[in-house]
């Protein structure tokens, strides 16, 4: 506490205290602040990308406009569809899924680093343990989810010094675990002498996996690097 995340943000990149706060705002919501150092933002400043952002039609806008439009598209998709971006808007690649899942080949890989990917939850809750384990390793400088009810989470790198093994620590601490939150549910029901169906049983799991995420995320991705948001598409 005492000192704001926009600071830590902004010392983080390299900034020296030149920026308004709007700015820095407008920097972070455009994604910029994620330019991994104080080189690349110098990059960003002397191409004019910073200081045209007020302008029309510059790149940022470009790319926000393009995710906005694909995440929109996704509400009404019982399946899930991921969408790699560049920064710059451009779609570089779309993979088709099924209900829960999403299959990107190993091949692939190598095509995340530096880019954005996002794809749709049809049950409307946050990233899985998978996602943050698959993604954040595959060096995406941001992972999005987007649900039916027009909201996103996003998982985005806050500086140079992201570490990766968010997705494994996860998995050890057994964050969002399927098996964990079973047992949860067959407790309650026992304790409480209730019964459920199937179906209500697995969407109360989910329920149980995404709160789980959704809180160790709000309380942990700054330590690795990250910035953890849930936001309107
Ligand atoms: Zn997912």
């Amino acid at each position: 506490m005492g000192v704001s995340t926009q600071t830590k943000r902004a010392t983080v990149g390299g900034y020296n205290g030149n920026y308004s706060k709007k700015l820095l705002t407008d920097m972070q919501n455009r994604g910029i602040m994620n330019l991994r150092s104080k080189k690349s933002l110098t990059f960003y400043e002397n191409s004019g990308i910073i200081n045209n952002m007020n302008g029309q039609n510059n790149n940022y806008d470009f790319f926000q406009k393009t995710l906005h439009d694909i995440e929109e598209k996704k509400r009404v998709l019982n399946y899930e569809v991921g969408t790699l971006i560049s920064p710059d808007g451009k779609v570089i690649k779309e993979y088709g899924g099924e209900a829960h899942s999403i299959h990107i080949p190993e091949t692939d890989k190598p095509i995340f680093e530096g880019n954005i990917f996002t794809h749709n939850h049809p049950g409307g809750r946050t990233f899985t343990q998978e996602d943050i384990l698959e993604f954040a390793d595959s060096g995406a400088i941001e992972i999005r989810v987007s649900t039916p009810q027009g909201t996103y989470f996003s998982l985005k790198e806050r500086s140079e010094d992201v570490n990766r093994s968010i997705g494994r620590v996860m998995q050890e601490e057994k964050i969002g675990d399927y098996a964990k939150s079973t047992n949860m549910i067959l407790q309650q029901m026992e304790d409480n002498n209730i019964n459920m169906s199937i179906i209500e049983q697995k969407s109360k799991i989910y329920d149980i996996m995404g709160d789980d995420i959704h809180k160790w995320l709000m309380e942990n991705a700054t330590e690795f690097g990250y910035i953890y948001k849930k936001g309107d598409i």
